[in-house]
């Protein structure tokens, strides 16, 4: 459906005008260190989105996931902190179109990072591209459509969470368990510096940390010994065939280069063993890293690997597998109607029909996707540049995203 005479018009005069707020509310939040790990100041932050949220007029509400119920399953430092994952919504009636973000960021390169610092158009600082710019871009859409009234058949939801940037525990998963994640839902934008693509599509991801085990000896009485470097190898060199055979599978999704659409299969980020060259390995351990294609289920990819382990259990190897991460993939058809909305919205603002692709990463759509939303990435700021030690933005483009924002919600809640 089309938005009305003038609406386009007048919602983008509106976001300019807004130039100056928004810098300076992207720059309060940049201010926040909500470093993650470990997940720092999160009450901070969302105390300045809050009294940003009540300025512009809208209610809020807050769920708050308690310290230490969920460790960071990466580096196995506990939180200290409690996270909050806050709500707000815009019009009338179940239908819900989400603008979903997350507050947290990578650590700083640099404590300077957290001083923001404006050179031209470009605004510097950590999460000023992934993705507090962002933020900033969904809710001054919202405040542009609250601006202009325009009746909605509908509503628009502001998810904003914390914890992505280590698997979404304490955000996201965690609105999901209560039930209010994608409630009503029919799209969800979220404001991955995706620099100027449409992201439609990420792949899920099964991480573990192996750890096959023997006995120590001292090499001159190696025989009384089992060598868990040679049991490792054994192991190693299965995953290695079960390798072969992933990286044969291709993604229908559109990523650059081509080699980017095999299946992927890491073995080794990780791997550490043995206390001494003169004693035989009492346990190596090594991480394994799967990141399956939209097309492939998580599952049974799974129960692919866990088979391995278990063979060689059951041949007498002492094998522990700890799964670090795990995590749903997403895909949705770029002729989907909020793709579509998307799309058209992006042309509209910056003059260029954006491209699809699919993101190398994990998408915090794959939560929206398991309730059957529609979800796609888009927001100001190259990936490049996210987790950069000199992290920046184009202040333009968080304008463009804002106003993208509006013209696609419009144009869905019509
Ligand atoms: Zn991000």
């Amino acid at each position: 459906m089309a938005i009305g005479p003038g609406t386009k018009e007048r919602l983008m005069d509106v976001v300019s005008s807004c130039r100056n707020e928004i810098l300076d509310f992207t720059k309060a939040l940049i201010q926040v260190p909500t470093e993650n790990p470990p997940g720092s100041s999160y009450r901070d932050c969302v105390a300045v989105v809050e009294a940003k949220l009540e300025e512009i007029g809208l209610e809020s509400s807050v769920l708050e996931v308690p310290a230490g119920r969920n460790q960071n399953p990466r580096n196995g430092r506990i939180q200290s902190e409690s996270a909050y994952c806050l709500m707000s919504f815009y019009g009338t009636g179940p239908r819900t179109l989400y603008f979903h973000g997350h507050y947290d960021v990578v650590p700083a390169a640099t404590p300077r990072q957290f001083k923001p610092l404006l050179r031209g158009d470009r605004l510097f600082g950590r999460g000023s591209a992934d993705m507090k710019g962002g933020l900033a871009a969904m809710i001054y859409a919202v405040k542009a459509i609250k601006a202009c009234k325009l009746r909605l058949n509908g509503r628009i939801g502001l998810a904003i969470v914390p914890d992505e940037e280590t698997g979404g525990l304490r955000g996201s998963h965690a609105l999901a368990a209560s039930g209010k994640l994608g409630k009503d839902g029919i799209g969800m934008f979220t404001a991955e510096p995706t620099g100027g693509a449409i992201w439609n599509a990420c792949r899920g991801a099964i991480s573990l940390r192996v750890t096959v085990k023997g006995k120590p000896s001292h090499v001159g009485l190696h025989f009384w010994g089992v060598n868990s470097f040679e049991k490792m190898l054994g192991v190693a060199n299965k995953l290695m065939e079960l390798k072969q055979r992933v990286e044969s599978r291709k993604t229908a999704f559109k990523i650059e280069p081509d080699e980017a659409r095999n299946s992927i299969l890491l073995i080794g980020g990780e791997c550490q063993g043995g206390a001494s060259f003169n004693t035989v390995p009492a346990q190596c351990c090594f991480t394994v890293d799967r990141r399956i294609n939209p097309e492939e289920d998580l599952g049974a990819e799974k129960e692919r690997l866990l088979e391995l382990f278990d063979r060689f259990r059951k041949d007498g190897t002492e094998v522990e597998v700890e799964t670090l991460q795990e995590a749903r993939p997403a895909g949705f058809s770029e002729h989907d109607p909020v793709a579509r909305a998307l799309s058209t919205s992006i042309e509209a603002v910056t003059g260029k029909a954006p491209s699809f692709e699919m993101c190398p990463g994990l998408l915090e759509t794959r939560f929206y996707a398991e309730q059957g939303v529609p979800a796609f990435a888009y927001g100001p700021g190259q990936l490049t540049a996210a987790h950069a030690p000199d992290e920046s933005v184009a202040l333009e483009d968080i304008c463009a995203c804002a106003a993208v924002y509006t013209l696609a919600a419009a144009e869905l809640l019509a």
